[in-house]
């Protein structure tokens, strides 16, 4: 009688620790899968003489007289970059996803990573991009009532390699 007791003991306890081990797991897939969820759709592949490698532009919001800020959501692929640039009104970048480069002329590249935001001053020349084994999905609020962005020469593979030669 008392074995019999210990034997149900075992098999009641043995149950419920499969039953745990089940929902840990479960929930562990889910996290996963939500990390791997994007926030907006890619958008449509970005066809630029104004960036290096593949990225791609989804069009969030487009400016308007009432509300001049563009707001985009950019991926670029690894190793993937604007070319140097500078806004007239500023730009703010909302980082979503990945790790990211950033550099103003002059100063280091810097790295962004996923929930940080980068504040562009207004004609400070600077690019944006990709770190070289990481994707970076990228948010940016543009704003545009001192016009648009100003363009200029592509940024070269010394100054994107930068980062690890300081
Ligand atoms: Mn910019």
């Amino acid at each position: 009688m008392k074995r019999n007791s210990i034997t149900i003991l075992l098999v009641a306890v043995l149950v419920l620790i499969s039953c745990n081990n089940t929902n840990t797991s479960k929930n562990a897939s889910v996290t996963t899968k939500a990390e791997k969820e994007l926030i907006f759709d890619r958008g449509n592949k970005i066809d630029s003489p104004n960036f290096t490698g593949d990225a791609w532009l989804n069009n969030l919001i487009t400016p308007e007289d009432e509300n001049r800020n563009a707001v985009g959501s950019v991926t670029f692929s690894p190793g993937s970059r604007t070319s140097w640039h500078s806004h007239p009104a500023g730009q703010i970048i909302l980082a979503l996803n990945g790790i990211g480069y950033y550099q103003e002329k002059g100063k280091p590249v810097e790295i962004i990573r996923k929930g940080e935001v980068v504040k562009c001053p207004h004609n400070i020349p600077h690019w944006h991009g990709a770190s070289p084994d990481s994707e970076f999905i990228q948010v940016a609020i543009t704003g545009r009532e001192n016009g648009p962005t100003v363009w200029m020469e592509p940024v070269t593979d010394e100054e994107y390699d930068g980062y690890n030669k300081d």
